[in-house]
């Protein structure tokens, strides 16, 4: 298949968009920066083994301009962008690699500040930083945590998912609620840890076996197979692991009245937002719902980071899906729908 980039289907009028290789370490890398508009482009790396360049390049296209509506409805001074690695990082990492990513976004000139994201850990952005000073996700002198933005991104979404329990399911607590969480990683775990102390039922996957076992033996969530998560009897699905999950195949399956989740780009097609709302599944929209790593991020940035001033930048989170959700619902339109149109009128500062 050729590869196209002004005729992608989600072009989406990016700004740039780059192709780093290095010989000596083996990188391909893809840079894109959606937008500039609000503030220099912030957006994590994700290290995944893609099948070619064509789904990497889909993958960081829909990631980076996700990043600016993201930013632009946490009312933050900062743009999109996204980079993605093409190899295992289980099998595939170092730190010659990371630095060699590193001088990619250097050579940027700071148009693009890289991150954590799947795959990626703070050690990993420590040894970008060799390289390039355009690195975010690393904790502010003095700050609390090591800047993975995981425990606050974790966090927004569990307030996000309070939101939902009280519209949806009338539920003032999450107390006996039952959630199937897709993806044991940095964050499923994290929001396993704040579901399973709140008293909900859980349920666990991941493709990687021990990450699954791991998380339930530190919650007490029953784990099931991959494949098994979208029948789970559960209220709440929280896809916590990679894009596109929502879909025509799985969307007639999910057991949940509520989707609230921290993966990017959970709509496999646009369409799937009609899908849920035709299935009557409330669908939080991901950008908004995830934002709370990318507010953490900004408050390291700003090298004065109060944990006061994050925990209310964090209390935001459900007061805009709140607006989404009653603007959806008044509307009777789906909500990713209003939220990409709410995005949109911030970048073009209409709103
Ligand atoms: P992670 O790499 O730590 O965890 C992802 C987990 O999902 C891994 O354990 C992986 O094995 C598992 N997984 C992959 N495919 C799966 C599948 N089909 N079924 C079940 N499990 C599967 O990543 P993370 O940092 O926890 O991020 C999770 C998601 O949230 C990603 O989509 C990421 O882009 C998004 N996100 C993360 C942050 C953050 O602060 N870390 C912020 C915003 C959005």
């Amino acid at each position: 298949m050729t590869l196209q980039l002004f005729a992608h289907e989600e072009f989406d009028a990016h700004e740039r968009v780059v192709f780093g290789f290095d010989a000596e370490t083996g990188l391909r890398a893809l840079i894109a920066i959606h937008s500039t508009r609000l503030g220099p482009s912030l957006g994590g790396c994700r290290m995944y083994p893609y099948a070619d360049e064509t789904a990497a390049l889909t993958d960081v296209l829909r990631l980076s301009r996700g990043m600016s509506y993201k930013a632009a409805l946490a009312r933050l001074p900062q743009g999109g962008g996204k980079s993605v690695i093409i190899g295992d990082p289980r099998a595939d990492k170092s730190s010659a690699l990371m630095r060699a990513m590193g001088r990619q976004v250097e050579a940027l000139g700071g148009a693009y500040i890289v991150a954590e994201d799947s795959g990626i850990t703070v050690a990993d952005v420590r040894a970008m930083a060799e390289a390039t000073g355009h690195v975010s996700g690393l904790a502010a002198p003095g700050a609390p945590g090591d800047g993975d933005p995981s425990p606050a991104t974790a966090e927004g979404v569990y307030l996000a998912m309070q939101c939902c329990a009280e519209r949806v399911l009338g539920a003032d607590s999450l107390l006996g609620v039952g959630v199937a969480i897709q993806g044991a990683g940095k964050v499923g775990t994290l929001l396993a840890g704040h579901l399973a102390r709140a008293g909900a039922r859980l349920w666990i996957s991941d493709v990687h076996g021990p990450s699954a076992e791991a998380c339930a033996q530190a919650t007490g969530a029953e784990v099931v197979p991959p494949d098994a998560i979208y029948d789970a009897p559960a209220e709440i699905f929280a896809p916590c692991a990679m894009g596109a999950v929502l879909n025509a195949g799985t969307i007639p399956r999910l057991q949940s009245r509520v989707v609230v989740g921290a993966a990017n780009n959970q709509l496999a097609r646009p369409e799937d937002d009609h899908r849920l709302l035709d299935a009557g599944v409330l669908y939080a929209p991901d950008y908004v719902v995830n934002a709370g790593g990318i507010i953490d991020i900004h408050y390291h940035r700003s090298g004065d980071y109060d944990p006061g001033a994050v925990r209310a930048h964090l209390a935001t989170i459900p007061e805009t899906l709140a607006r989404i959700l009653d603007t959806a619902r008044a509307e009777d339109r789906p909500t990713g729908e209003v939220a990409d149109a709410l995005a949109r009128a911030v970048i073009a500062g209409e709103r």
